[in-house]
């Protein structure tokens, strides 16, 4: 969830059951103003916190080319949904989205949230990356960045999938060309959406400390973690106005 001192825009909503999509959306006592969608798979929107969202009047936005796999998952073919195709906004934030290759039968997009002069990136869901994408993510003062698997836990427990998500060894090579090419990294970064089977939660920064340090490159950023089955820590990003809260 993104926030801001006025209202909080929430990004993906893909809980398991209706009884846990009321509870979170009732613990984070702020008015929610959307749902911005990444993709269409069943962690990121499904039926049930779909129907959640629509009763509580939370719209929900996807990019156009999503819009057909997105009614699919929610099982509702004729119900109105917000699309986008470019730059737009909710309540107060101008939100970028840009596209991020994950399975060949799913468009996908990663999202530059612009709130006053804070800009915040989210970026999970992709296997590869090109310079402007490099570029997007290092230009903001967040970044909440794919950490999805451990390539030793993946062999003990092996997912077909998971060739379609960034692995911890991909999250820190994407990082140490970002500072390669760009010369800076975002000031705080937490990876997130991580496997429960093929990762551990010290893992992603554990793999980001032994790369940088092969490559003589220090860690000038703030690192976090999100953990895949509770809310992470609340982030504060200055000016006091703008805030980032938890992502699940
Ligand atoms: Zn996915």
């Amino acid at each position: 969830m993104i926030k801001t001192s006025q209202n909080a825009v929430l990004l993906d909503f893909g809980l398991k059951t209706k009884r846990l999509s009321y509870q979170i959306l009732d613990s984070l006592k702020v008015k929610v103003s959307a749902a911005v969608v990444s993709h269409c798979h069943s962690d990121h929107i499904n039926t049930y916190s779909y129907r959640v969202l629509k009763e509580r009047g939370i719209p929900v936005y996807c990019h156009e080319k999503s819009l057909r796999g997105v009614l699919t998952q929610i099982d509702r073919p004729d119900t109105e949904i917000n699309t986008f195709n470019g730059s737009f906004s909710i309540a107060s934030m101008n939100i970028l989205p840009f596209e991020l290759p994950h399975r060949p039968d799913c468009s996908n997009y990663g999202f530059i949230f612009e709130y006053k002069n804070i800009r915040v990136a989210i970026a999970t869901d992709f296997y590869s990356w090109d310079d402007s994408i490099l570029h997007l993510l290092a230009d903001c003062d967040f970044l909440f960045l794919e950490s999805n698997h451990d390539s030793y836990l993946l062999t003990l427990n092996p997912n077909p999938n998971s060739c379609y998500h960034l692995s911890n060894h991909q999250a820190s090579n994407l990082l140490s060309e970002m500072k390669r090419k760009k010369r800076a990294l975002p000031k705080t970064i937490m990876f997130g959406h991580l496997s429960q089977k093929r990762n551990q939660p010290h893992l992603p920064e554990n793999e980001l400390k032994k790369h940088f340090f092969k490559h003589g490159i220090n860690i000038d950023s703030s690192v976090f973690v999100a953990p895949s089955d509770c809310p992470s820590q609340e982030i504060f990003i200055l000016p006091a106005t703008a805030q980032i809260a938890s992502k699940y």
